[in-house]
């Protein structure tokens, strides 16, 4: 027992020894071991979190990402919303045009204005449902999900597929799209490479039937705001209900197609300014900063631009000059030219200029 509580007494005077001797010799020693520690610790970490793409960008995406979503998961459900507000203004339009203004037209107008305006607006018409339609419903399309030989400028981060040139990611429908414009909730679905002629016919025809309707319905419409004003006078003009329902009936008309021919037709005259340019919204932005960044000694060329008159015959795909009726003019859903996943260089570009990406 005796040599058992020796043993011990010396084993403990020997550890106290040490450490004092180690305590005075290493303190210094102590501290940078910590200090070695720490780095080792957070090389660690950093190891376990290290991805050679990250940067600020990543980081700020990241953390608004929840956001994304909200916007994006509204969009898609606003979008469902709007094309039914699109079916529902329209279809009360042309119901107040047949119901109140087309008796008037038979009963008042000579025949060759009859005519012009049983011709014109049903063309008008014809037009607008059948560019919707087709623009909804068709889909703008992506790029193939196989392995292909099909040239790509990037890696689209979301999808981690190659990018063909002009194609762009939609976080709203959650794929890449072919030449891809914008999204449109007005259409809930992308505008790019296979359904753009169908959008901005759209547009057009639009515009002009709303100009038409509030061109036509112009008088009409001062003689019902007028007769509305004098609703409040006493004694009130005996005005029939039916009459009461028509001046409203007009006013709602000249005031919505007047509001819709005014920024759709700023839209259109966008997009084709965009057109005429070669290029698409989104491209129009990239381009924009890259002309900025070029700007000493270097001269920015966009490789799509293959001339105003060209770039509209691509975009409606008119080969003969018959084509601008049956294809322009006219309903046709003939596709547009090339697959939207190789793209042919403006021969007048001669520098090597960036792709928009
Ligand atoms: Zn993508
Ligand atoms: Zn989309």
């Amino acid at each position: 027992m005796q040599g058992r509580t020796w043993l011990f007494s010396c084993a403990m005077r020997l550890f106290l020894r040490c450490f004092r001797l180690g305590w005075r010799r290493g303190r210094s020693k102590l501290l940078k071991r910590a200090g070695e520690l720490w780095s080792y610790g957070k090389l660690c970490a950093k190891s376990l979190f290290y991805n050679s793409l990250t940067n600020s960008d990543v980081i700020i995406d990241s953390l608004f990402e929840p956001i994304y979503w909200l916007v994006d998961h509204v969009t898609r459900w606003f979008g469902v919303a709007f094309v039914f507000l699109v079916i529902v203004l329209t279809s009360s339009i042309v119901l107040i045009v047949y119901i109140c203004l087309l008796p008037l037209i038979l009963d008042t107008y000579s025949p060759a204005w009859i005519i012009w305006h049983v011709c014109y607006g049903h063309w008008n018409l014809l037009m607008i449902v059948f560019h919707y339609y087709k623009a909804a419903k068709t889909s703008p399309g992506c790029p193939p999900q196989m392995k292909t030989d099909t040239p790509s400028v990037s890696i689209c981060k979301k999808c981690i597929a190659p990018k063909p040139p002009r194609t762009h990611h939609c976080s709203i429908c959650n794929r890449c799209i072919l030449k891809m414009d914008h999204h449109c909730p007005w259409l809930n679905n992308c505008v790019g490479h296979f359904n753009h002629r169908y959008f901005f016919s759209f547009c057009l025809f639009m515009t002009m039937g709303c100009l038409y309707c509030s061109i036509s319905s112009r008088d009409m419409f001062i003689d019902a705001y007028n007769a509305v004003e004098t609703y409040y006078q006493t004694p009130p003009p005996p005005f029939t209900f039916k009459e009461r329902v028509f001046h409203k009936c007009i006013i709602y008309l000249w005031v919505l197609c007047s509001s819709v021919a005014l920024a759709l037709g700023g839209l259109t005259l966008w997009h084709a300014m965009l057109i005429s340019r070669g290029e698409t919204s989104i491209e129009r932005h990239i381009n924009r900063k890259e002309k900025h960044r070029l700007q000493k000694g270097k001269v920015f060329q966009n490789i799509f631009h293959y001339g105003c008159m060209n770039n509209w015959k691509v975009f409606f795909g008119v080969e003969t000059k018959s084509h601008w009726l049956t294809r322009v003019l006219l309903p046709s859903a003939h596709p547009p030219y090339g697959d939207g996943l190789t793209w042919t260089h403006s021969p007048t570009a001669t520098r090597r200029t960036l792709l928009a990406v």
